[in-house]
């Protein structure tokens, strides 16, 4: 069967070409449990990134499932209602794979995506200690050994990398060479001289593992820097953060729509005064409130997806956009469930709870809520 989504409102996805009651019957009941254990199995991982579900655009040709963007980001709201660690996980493989269409050659884009759609995991290096909002302060330098074969030395330091205490691979952004332009090296995560060393109780996302990652002077051969490295680093970054925005943009939608169906079951069924909450005028607010934004996020997220299937030429900011609507929707929608929820929603365990603490970290993410607003404005000035 290739199903469809169900979108809160009853009517049906897109379709995405995947079996979406196959992902459902493979997560189960599971998200409750990663999120106290901290771990995803990872063959679960493997099989999800198999089928092609963790970088649904990469094209048919190189192995994927050559979504657009839209039917991705379905996608990616649909497994962002069942859990945020396992859309954390899928963001990272697509901002990877994104990057590889991108910069690659034609060798690199056959071999990686190949590699990225048959189960092998990655993860993906942008922030550093000194460099959070602050890109440009990157201090991991990628440069040629000069020994004449061709291998090159990888040092510096990750933070808060997803995802990378399960990832065979990770995409290393940093300075190459001596000069001011960047390069993305995909590094073996068992490579001589990587350290990974996952944060310890992160507040959200808890699955999902948030690492320290050192490289110290890592040696890799040239065919593992895209495109052989030398790119403006602020385009390493536009591209990488991009597809980052859009996908954590969905994955705030599926935080709604996940506490918007809890929040009206709850409504539904718990009577107090002699009635069922729903019916008390102040709750039917919160759930007024919550189906806003759902149906906000849902919009927001449609017009980027639109862009950038389009390849309009204001993609990027749709991205920004679309996460910035969604973050703040969802960070606020997921307090709201768990006002309606009452005490049946303040145990770590519940979708609202987990909600609440997940949807604080897409404020923060991927351009935090300042960042976002500030290119919004710059846009804007620009504009109008
Ligand atoms: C759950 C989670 C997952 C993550 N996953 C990854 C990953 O996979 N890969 C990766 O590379 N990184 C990852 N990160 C790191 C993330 O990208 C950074 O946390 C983010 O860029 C913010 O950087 P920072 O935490 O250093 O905060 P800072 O940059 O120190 O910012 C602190 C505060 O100051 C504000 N601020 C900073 N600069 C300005 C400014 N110019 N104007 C106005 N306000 C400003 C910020 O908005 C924020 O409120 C992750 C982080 C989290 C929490």
């Amino acid at each position: 069967m290739s199903a469809e989504g169900t979108r809160t409102d009853g009517t049906r996805s897109e379709g995405v070409g995947i079996d979406i009651a196959a992902i459902d019957a493979l997560v189960g009941n599971g998200p409750a449990a990663w999120d106290a254990t901290g771990r995803i199995p990872v063959e679960l991982l493997r099989k999800l990134g198999g089928m092609g579900v963790l970088c649904a655009e990469v094209p048919t040709r190189f192995g994927g499932l050559g979504s657009t963007s839209l039917a991705n980001g379905e996608l990616t709201a649909h497994v962002g209602a069942l859990c945020s660690s396992l859309r954390s996980v899928m963001t990272v493989q697509g901002i990877a794979a994104a990057a590889v269409r991108r910069f690659g050659d034609r060798e690199q884009r056959r071999h990686l995506l190949g590699q990225l759609t048959s189960g092998r995991l990655v993860c993906v290096g942008f922030s550093e200690p000194g460099a959070g909002s602050d890109l440009s302060r990157m201090a991991t330098r990628i440069r040629p050994v000069g020994d004449g074969t061709g291998d090159l030395l990888v040092s510096g330091e990750k933070m808060w990398i997803t995802g990378a205490a399960y990832a065979d691979l990770i995409m290393v952004i940093g300075r190459y060479g001596d000069g001011p332009d960047g390069a993305a090296a995909m590094v073996p995560t068992d490579a001589p001289g990587v350290s990974i060393e996952p944060v310890t109780a992160p507040l959200g996302c808890r699955a999902a593992t948030h690492c320290r990652v050192v490289l110290d002077d890592v040696r890799i051969p040239a065919d593992a820097v895209l495109g052989g490295g030398g790119q403006p680093l602020s385009l390493l970054f536009t591209v990488g953060l991009s597809y980052g925005r859009m996908s954590v943009a969905w994955g705030c939608v599926g935080i709604l729509r996940a506490c918007l169906t809890a929040a009206v079951d709850d409504a539904r069924t718990r009577e107090q005064g002699g009635a069922p909450i729903a019916e008390h005028q102040l709750v039917a607010r919160h759930i007024a409130e919550l189906y806003t934004s759902e149906r906000i996020a849902t919009q927001v997220c449609r017009h980027a997806s639109e862009q950038w299937d389009r390849g309009a030429a204001d993609a990027a900011v749709a991205a920004v956009l679309a996460k910035q609507v969604g973050a703040t929707h969802a960070a606020r929608g997921a307090a709201t469930a768990v006002q309606v929820l009452a005490s049946r929603g303040f145990t770590d365990g519940h979708v609202v709870a987990r909600a609440y603490r997940d949807a604080k970290a897409m404020e923060l993410i991927e351009g935090s809520t300042e960042i976002s607003q500030l290119i919004l404005a710059r846009h804007a000035l620009d504009r109008f």
